[in-house]
């Protein structure tokens, strides 16, 4: 599904990825951890595309043009005017290739994930004028949209409630086991080693990679999320 080898990806020449090597089933979950700073964000990127990778990795995903991508929480532009429904439906582009028409079935997806989402009543507001929250949810029913076989989420659960962040979970969940691979980037060690799915821990470099079971197991996780000292976000 998802091959990644050797992948480095650097800014300005500075590598904040090095050597980064995984691969994926259909089906799997993957959650990516580690401290701020250590290239979860950037690896993501690499592995779609929007950042080129430097020195001789490579990455191989099946159903490129299937992928959705909810990125990490940025502030909306004061001047963006789309509205919500178009927003979500603009995640079906990629699927489009050249043809410049929505198709009923891009609507019904829309409609289907706006559904999904509970933002199906704000379909006509404009999306500048909503709450970060809110904005977090139209950009995931977009990702949904974009979504056929891969779903690769920056922290999905930033800026929203509790009762929202449990609905998300729920709801990835769901889309797991209906076959979707997903993959996660997650502040959350605990819920990442008790996930029952794989979890990547980067500090630039992959420091562990496996089940979630095994990663509970190791001295990294332990010493991460000890009382102590230890750096469990
Ligand atoms: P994480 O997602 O784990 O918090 P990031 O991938 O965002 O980590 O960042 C990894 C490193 O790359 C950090 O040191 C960060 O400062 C740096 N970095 C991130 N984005 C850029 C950028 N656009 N230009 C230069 N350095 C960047």
């Amino acid at each position: 599904m998802l091959d990644c080898r050797n992948v480095s990806v650097s800014y300005d020449g500075k590598t904040v990825v090095e050597d980064v090597s995984f691969a994926l089933a259909p089906g799997d979950c993957l959650r990516i951890v580690g401290e701020n700073g250590s290239g979860k964000s950037t690896l993501m990127k690499g592995l779609l595309g929007l950042l080129p990778l430097s020195g001789g990795g490579t990455v191989f995903c099946v159903g490129r043009n299937e992928v959705g991508y909810l990125p990490q929480q940025t502030p909306a532009r004061g001047d963006f005017p789309a509205n919500v429904r178009e927003v979500v439906l603009s995640g079906r582009l990629n699927r489009r290739g050249f043809s410049p028409f929505c198709t009923r079935r891009d609507r019904a997806s829309a409609d289907e994930n706006m559904e999904r989402l509970g933002i199906a009543s704000l379909a006509g507001k404009p999306y500048r004028a909503l709450s970060g929250g809110q904005q977090r949810r139209v950009l995931l029913a977009r990702a949904l949209c974009a979504a056929g076989t891969l779903l690769m989420l920056d922290e999905p659960s930033a800026g929203l409630d509790p009762l929202a962040v449990s609905q998300v979970d729920v709801l990835l969940e769901k889309l797991n086991q209906e076959g979707m691979t997903l993959v996660v980037i997650s502040h959350d060690l605990k819920s990442a080693a008790h996930s029952g799915g794989k979890v990547l821990h980067m500090r630039k470099k992959a420091l562990f990679f496996g089940s979630a079971e095994d990663y509970a197991e190791t001295a990294l996780y332990r010493r991460m999320t000890a009382p102590e000292g230890g750096c469990g976000f």
